[in-house]
């Protein structure tokens, strides 16, 4: 029998698909299928993101003249080549990332209605005008593209992340070097294939593959880039920040999570389980909103265990690809050996193991990184499973004697992304929506999610700069210019003191 052919990707780097002038590549397989190869891939360094930085500055010249409106014709089309692509797409980021299928599927949908958003914005994108303290004078202000941007992104949604920074950027009029995830580099070809394919001038995407720390860092060195937009882990975002920082570019940077859902006596328990077993073990924990705590009024707290963990243990675990599967694999053979180093953590902390806690093994799971739906009570503030971003199916659980100390445990994190209360009591939820310390707080909700016309990101150690999506993605992908026209048929007294 033949051996099955490997695709072998290249980068996009003005107009062209390119090889790297590394002349190296590497391989990613399917974390359910480690002898599934998923494609071969571009292993770029420093030089070809700064050819892609050159590229986009040509390309910048071309997008930054076109109007607003023309560029969203680019992006509605290319809205409507990913929903011909749609299942191909869901495939895809299940084969290269092992999310449930379900979930890949609402990742494309969830990519398809920020393209909209964004593609809407190209008819507002507005200013202001206000009158001048002057006779004859118009003042107002307009915007113009931050410039060459890069965007560095992460593996947990490979298709929905750069989805929601590359529309934003580009109705902005920017140029961008895009950087994947080293491990989910094939959904980011495909979006760059549908953008050319909708007609993006030469240039203004340019897509590099290869490892963070020589192609991200050469974009966040590079002068002539002056924008990042990151999501990753907090170590990385912040050592951009401070790299970015000293050159004076514009970063925003999405972080970890530690979110928390707080469970009052009067919550509605369905509702509240639901939520909770979709929050923590969905997406296999690895999704930045994810829930990892909870914190349960003492009241109800036998009665919530005891179904929490009845519904934990009907979860379906298995290869995502399968629509029946809830909980399919980590990411990576790092991302489980990280899950299973904070078990042991936990165990050796004091922690009780409530439920799970075991690799899987044996047929089909000798083929993936599958680890159980786990389960700690007994858990302290001051416990490392408790303050630290585990990233997997790991949720831990507090009991507390009312809404206040639920709060104080809630916000005892470094992390600030997003946070749920279930209680029918009005005045307990906004008590809890004005202190709890999270950018996104959700009431009878999951921690999950957001909606992409409203702000996404987090305080503290979650998030810096300006917020993504919704109207903030246009603030951070812009400069604001102040512009002031003296019209008066003749010179005048103008004092001006600034
Ligand atoms: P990283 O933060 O290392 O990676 C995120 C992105 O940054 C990737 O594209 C990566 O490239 C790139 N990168 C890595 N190093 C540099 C660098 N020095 N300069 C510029 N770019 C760089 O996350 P990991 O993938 O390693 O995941 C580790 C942990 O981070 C997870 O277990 C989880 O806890 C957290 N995480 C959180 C996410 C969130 O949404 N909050 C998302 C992903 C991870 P490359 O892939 O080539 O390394």
């Amino acid at each position: 029998m033949a051996a099955t052919q490997i695709a072998t990707y290249k980068n996009y780097i003005g107009g062209r698909w390119i090889e790297s002038v590394t002349g190296r590549t590497y391989q990613v397989h399917n974390p359910a299928r480690k002898d599934q190869i998923v494609g071969e891939f571009q292993t770029s360094g420093a030089d070809d993101a700064l050819q892609a930085v050159a590229a986009a500055k040509e390309g910048l010249a071309v997008w930054a003249g076109t109007p607003a409106p023309a560029r969203a014709a680019v992006i509605y089309k290319a809205l409507e080549i990913l929903g011909r692509r749609a299942d191909e797409m869901a495939q895809t980021i299940t084969i290269e990332e092992g999310k449930p299928i379900g979930d890949a599927q609402g990742e494309v949908k969830r990519s398809m209605n920020i393209m909209e958003y964004a593609a809407g914005e190209g008819r507002r994108m507005f200013g202001y005008t206000t009158p001048s303290e002057l006779p004859n004078t118009a003042a107002y202000t307009i915007r113009r593209p931050l410039g060459v941007v890069g965007i560095i992104t992460p593996w947990n949604f490979p298709l929905a992340i750069p989805a929601w920074k590359i529309a934003p950027a580009l109705i902005c009029g920017n140029a961008l070097v895009f950087k994947p995830a080293s491990a989910t580099p094939l959904s980011a070809v495909k979006l760059t294939e549908i953008y050319e394919e909708a007609g993006l001038p030469a240039g203004v995407l340019n897509l590099v593959t290869g490892p963070g720390a020589q192609v991200g860092n050469a974009l966040v060195e590079s002068p002539d880039v002056k924008g990042i937009s990151f999501t990753g882990s907090t170590e990385i975002g912040t050592e951009i920040y401070g790299e970015s920082a000293k050159r004076l570019k514009k970063v925003q940077a999405e972080m970890g999570g530690k979110n928390a859902v707080i469970v009052l006596s009067d919550a509605d328990m369905d509702k509240a389980l639901g939520g909770i077993v979709q929050g923590a073990f969905g997406s296999t924990g690895q999704r930045c909103t994810a829930t990892s705590r909870v914190i349960v009024e003492e009241e109800v707290y036998d009665q919530f265990m005891a179904e929490l963990i009845d519904r934990t243990s009907k979860l379906k675990i298995g290869d995502g690809i399968n629509p029946e599967i809830d909980v399919s694999p980590l990411a990576s053979q790092s991302q489980k050996d990280k899950v299973l180093e904070y078990i042991g953590i936990g165990t050796e902390e004091g922690a009780n193991l409530a439920y799970g806690g075991r690799e899987l093994t044996g047929g089909d799971y000798d083929q993936g990184y599958y680890v159980e739906p786990t389960i700690f009570t007994g858990v302290s503030t001051g416990m490392r499973i408790a303050q630290e971003e585990i990233f997997g199916p790991v949720l831990t659980v507090f009991k507390a004697k009312d809404l206040k100390e639920a709060i104080e445990i809630s916000n005892s994190v470094e992390f600030g992304l997003s946070s749920s209360v279930y209680t029918k009591d009005i005045t307990k939820a906004y008590e809890y929506i004005n202190t709890v310390a999270t950018g996104m707080v959700h009431v009878n909700a999951s921690t999950l999610g957001g909606e992409v016309h409203l702000p996404f990101g987090g305080l503290n150690s979650s998030g810096v700069g300006q917020r993504e999506q919704g109207t903030a993605a246009v603030d951070f992908f812009s400069e604001v210019i102040t512009v002031y026209i003296d019209h008066a048929a003749e010179a005048t007294e103008r004092a001006r003191f600034i």
